[in-house]
């Protein structure tokens, strides 16, 4: 059940949280738990606050990076209280984001993301995200604990897939038509940059420019076949690029 979602969990400081987010999930129907670099991992506290839900917390899959967590994804939604200077499209509603979520995860794996009880997500890892999505609380006092957070977007989550349109309905589209995942995207972005490189158009690695660009490709959700169509076009720029040096 639910098993295409995945909730991952940004360098968690607190070992606690990690189990405390785990059954969390479990009481939502959610199994796949992914640790991005957590400081202590496997402990003693995150099995004790998982309280029953262990085996989620002996499941868990560490990764070095969230690139890794999440390169299979089609649909990537980082949790963040704050609104960031970076224009991805933005859930202000948590259960809008459900829905879609869910309605992806019929298909492909999409990934929830987390950030540092500390400092949340930085601007790199939410370049890495497709869309954000803030839980609304109180404007003076908004952060919630992150186990929490995890909670209340869990029972979103839940609560979406509950009320799914049923899909006998509703065949699966075919791959070609569905979402690129985060790695095809990333494959995308570099071949642009090479090409925005090679052609002259940049002439160093712009972070700002590549980051719009990011965005602009976030907000269009190009199908895997319309991304196909652009890596064609950029291939055949490329091969009219003056040959550079060295
Ligand atoms: N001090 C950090 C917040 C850390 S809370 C900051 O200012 O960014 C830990 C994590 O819980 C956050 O990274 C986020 O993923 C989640 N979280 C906490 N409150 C949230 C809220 N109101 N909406 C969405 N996510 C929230």
């Amino acid at each position: 059940m639910l098993a295409n979602i995945r909730i991952v969990l940004v360098q968690t400081y607190h070992p606690g949280n990690i189990g405390a987010s785990a059954r969390a999930m479990k009481t939502m129907g959610l199994t796949d738990l992914v640790l991005v670099n957590p400081r202590r991992f496997p402990d003693a506290e995150a099995t004790r606050l998982a309280a029953g839900a262990e085996d989620l917390v002996e499941g868990a899959r560490v990764v070095a990076s969230l690139a890794e967590a999440v390169a299979d994804c089609v649909q990537v939604v980082g949790a963040s209280a704050r609104l960031r200077s970076l224009p991805l499209p933005h859930f202000d509603e948590p259960d809008d984001m459900a829905r879609t979520l869910v309605e992806h995860a019929t298909a492909d794996p999409v990934a929830l993301v987390f950030g540092r009880e500390r400092f949340g997500l930085t601007n790199d890892e939410i370049r890495l995200c497709s869309h954000q999505v803030s839980i609304p609380a109180n404007p003076d006092y908004g952060i919630l604990n992150l186990s929490q957070a995890v909670q209340v977007l869990a029972y979103e989550v839940f609560r979406a897939w509950r009320r799914r349109p049923q899909s006998d309905h509703r065949p699966t589209l075919p791959a070609e038509q569905r979402q690129p995942t985060r790695e095809q995207l990333g494959h995308f972005h570099d071949h642009l940059g090479r090409v925005m490189q090679g052609s002259g158009f940049l002439t160093q690695p712009h972070a700002q420019t590549e980051a719009q660009l990011q965005a602009l490709f976030a907000r269009a959700q190009p199908s895997r076949k319309e991304l196909s169509l652009l890596r064609g076009l950029l291939a055949s720029l490329e091969q009219r690029l003056p040959k550079r040096e060295g």
